[in-house]
């Protein structure tokens, strides 16, 4: 028996058993259903290109994971960037944030917004809902030009239905100053927002930095496990391969809507709510290798109108050389939906493709390589049963020794940065717990994992 198992090589996952290995506490098991690491972190290699599943880009603004990328990985493995995005609409490029950028939109949309803004719904006391949280911040005409349209295409879901909780440090406050600054000159975008300045690595994709942390770990990780069953009141995993897993705690990565699907309960607890409840979207993600240089000078670009289906593309090449071959760019474009038929899913991409190529001038044969990627878990939606019931259910869980983290183990729109965090904080609460007496049970095997991987084979 391991004393803590945890359930999924991502991040979350492998963030737990780092952080447990630096308390001295080697008595857990990790395991992944997949025979790579990484999970939405992870990278594919295709042709020569390398595809992440969609931009993932490092933000870093916590004093402990800034030291933690320093130790573990180096700053030098990494290109610092600083951001050049933007905001396609009325055929115009007008730099991010929109409610600072108004410069080269027609007239009548200018109007609106500065209209709208200083009308805006400041009696507003606590907004309810993403809608009215937007017509409190911004006003209708930047909800009526950007907001409801953007955030109604990356939610895939009706915006009287989402809260405004999750918008914190995502969504870029304004000012009437800046608004008239932005509308008057043709600015570059100010450092404002939580990604102005980001981080990628140099080489392999995202994955690399989770890949070296994963190579500090000394216990190996168990790869093609997936779980099919959770006996909580026998504390027993059931795997697909037949395997079965005892265990004191367990710390879980996995999407909560799955976990739960998969939990056999003691009579007294029903999560049938919660499974009615937990909503989340998909994300489509296109990924383009091009046959020539350069295929545009931004980062990424955000798409609000409906004419396109996505919300978003991405220029891959312009994070890192070394994404394409020498000679080549790459571009990801960004689809979400809720419940769509594969017959439509592959019209949609087929047409954002086309639409793609027009915008950047890509010819048919400048193709490279494509790669279609579909996220099943993408953006959690924060709607009402959330906001009041989500925080029970994981204590609940908890008090069942079933710990849940992760972007979609805690269900919430969280960064790369928290889920890391969230993978330290589970070890530190378990190790309160007398972890030295668990430590001084097992052997731990003194060869690092990398060396172990040598030794086997040698
Ligand atoms: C569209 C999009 C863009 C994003 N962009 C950024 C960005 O630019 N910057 C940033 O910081 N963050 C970004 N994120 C967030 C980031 O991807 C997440 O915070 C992080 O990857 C979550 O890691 P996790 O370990 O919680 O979940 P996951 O990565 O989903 O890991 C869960 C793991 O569990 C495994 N698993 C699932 N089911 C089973 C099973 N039955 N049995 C065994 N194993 C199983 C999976 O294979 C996976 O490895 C983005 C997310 C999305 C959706």
């Amino acid at each position: 028996m391991a004393r803590i198992v945890i359930l999924g090589g991502g991040l979350a996952g492998i963030s737990a058993a780092y952080h447990l290995e630096q308390k001295g506490f080697f008595d857990y098991q990790l395991f992944e259903k997949e025979n790579s690491i990484g999970g939405l972190c992870g990278s594919i290699q295709q042709d020569g290109f390398t595809f992440d599943y969609t931009g993932h880009l490092l933000h870093i603004n916590d004093p402990y994971f800034h030291d933690l990328i320093a130790r573990v990985v180096g700053f030098d493995q990494f290109n610092v960037i600083h951001r050049r995005s933007y905001i396609y609409s009325h055929q115009q490029y007008t730099p991010y944030p929109f409610q600072m950028h108004l410069h080269g939109l027609p007239t009548e949309v200018i109007a609106d917004c500065i209209a709208g803004y200083i009308k805006r719904a400041t009696h507003i006391r606590s907004p309810k809902t993403f809608v009215d949280w937007v017509h409190k911040q911004f006003g209708a005409g930047f909800a009526r030009h950007f907001f409801l349209p953007y955030q109604r295409k990356i939610f895939a879901h009706d915006l009287n239905k989402i809260t405004a909780s999750w918008t914190g440090r995502f969504v870029p406050q304004t000012s009437l100053e800046a608004i008239i600054e932005g509308t008057m000159y043709p600015a570059p975008a100010p450092s404002v927002g939580y990604n102005a300045q980001f981080f990628y690595p140099k080489q392999g994709g995202i994955v690399s930095w989770v890949a070296a942390l994963a190579r500090k770990l000394h216990q190996p990780i168990n790869y093609q496990h997936e779980v099919v069953a959770i006996d909580s009141k026998a504390r027993i995993v059931t795997f697909a391969n037949g395997h079965r897993q005892p265990y004191d705690k367990l710390v879980t990565t996995l999407p909560l809507d799955r976990m739960l699907a998969m939990l056999e309960t003691p009579s007294n607890r029903s999560f049938s709510a919660a499974q009615n409840n937990l909503m989340c979207n998909s994300v489509l993600n296109f990924n383009l290798g091009i046959n020539r240089p350069n295929v545009s000078d931004k980062h990424w670009i955000y798409f609000a109108e409906k004419e396109f289906p996505f919300y978003r593309i991405g220029f891959t090449s312009n994070f890192a050389t070394s994404m394409t071959p020498p000679g080549c760019s790459s571009l990801y474009g960004e689809i979400a939906y809720m419940n769509m038929s594969a017959a439509r899913k592959d019209a949609i991409v087929a047409r954002s493709i086309k639409q793609v190529q027009q915008l950047c001038a890509i010819d048919d044969h400048e193709i490279a390589t494509q790669k279609v990627l579909d996220i099943s878990h993408a953006y959690v939606i924060y709607n009402f049963w959330r906001e009041k019931h989500l925080t029970r259910l994981l204590q609940t869980l908890a008090q069942d020794n079933i710990h849940s983290i992760g972007r979609y183990g805690a269900w919430k729109y969280c960064s790369m940065q928290e889920t890391l965090l969230d993978g330290k904080q589970i070890a530190d609460i378990l190790c309160i717990q007398p972890a030295r007496r668990y430590y001084e049970t097992v052997t731990i095997n003194p060869l690092s994992y990398q060396e172990r991987i040598h030794e086997q084979q040698t």
